[in-house]
């Protein structure tokens, strides 16, 4: 299972073919303090974890379902059928998912949050749950700060709805077109072009559209006024 690595798009059909008999009732989780986000390098990072779970801790597998990288990558850990070993009592019933970084000092990049927010949105269909079903590893654990300081609870579990219903046709694309435009949906790529190359919208400093954003009234107005402009250039 280790070394299969998932793009945003990807994501919700693929965990669709993941058998899994076990009851899920929760998903919890966690970072990995060690490797931080600034150490992640890769596949070899994933395999690292791996080992160390492996040889040092004597478990069968990798500890965690799933693991998010700085870059928006999502990696399949243990399968999903299979209960986890990553929170002490909650591991029969529950998914692991760990963010890549140390939050307690580190950031989320946009791309992990987008990627999360992906992940979350996907196991709470396939396993019938809602956002008050997702809890951090120190919920359960009060010595522990895991998944960091800078993540609140209340705030992940609001990001839950920032996503729209994905359509079909998204598993088809292509995986590393996907990853390089995980900010907008696949369903508004071509408006979303449109929209750029007429300069309706700009995008933000990072060369980022930010897709899954809410928009201001004062965002909505600035791009019907250059719309109106738009239109109004075209006409002489
Ligand atoms: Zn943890």
């Amino acid at each position: 299972m280790l070394g299969i690595k998932l793009t945003g798009e990807k994501f919700r059909s693929w965990l669709g073919e993941q058998p899994c008999t076990r009851k899920v009732n929760e998903i919890i989780l966690h970072h990995t303090w060690r490797p931080t986000a600034s150490q992640y390098k890769g596949k070899q990072t994933i395999q690292a974890i791996c080992d160390y779970h492996v040889r040092e801790q004597g478990w069968g597998d990798i500890g965690y379902h799933f693991l998010i990288a700085p870059d928006g990558a999502i990696w399949a850990g243990r399968p999903v059928g299979q209960s986890g070993a990553h929170t002490r009592g909650r591991n029969a019933h529950s998914i692991g998912v760990c963010l890549i970084g140390n939050f307690d000092e580190e950031e989320l990049t946009e791309r992990q949050r987008l990627s999360l927010i992906i992940v979350l949105n996907a196991l709470l269909e396939r396993f019938k749950l809602t956002a008050e079903d997702i809890n951090f590893h120190r919920d359960y654990a009060p010595y522990k700060s895991c998944p960091g300081m800078k993540l609140d609870k209340a705030i992940v579990r609001s990001w839950v709805s920032e996503l729209e219903a994905p359509n079909e046709t998204a598993s088809e694309r292509d995986a590393d077109d996907a990853l390089s435009h995980p900010d907008v949906p696949s369903w508004a790529e071509e408006a979303v072009k449109w929209a750029l190359k007429n300069n309706i919208v700009k995008g933000f400093p990072s060369g980022k559209i930010e897709g899954y954003r809410h928009a201001t009234r004062a965002e909505v107005i600035v791009m019907l006024h250059r719309l109106w402009r738009a239109l109004k250039e075209s006409q002489h």
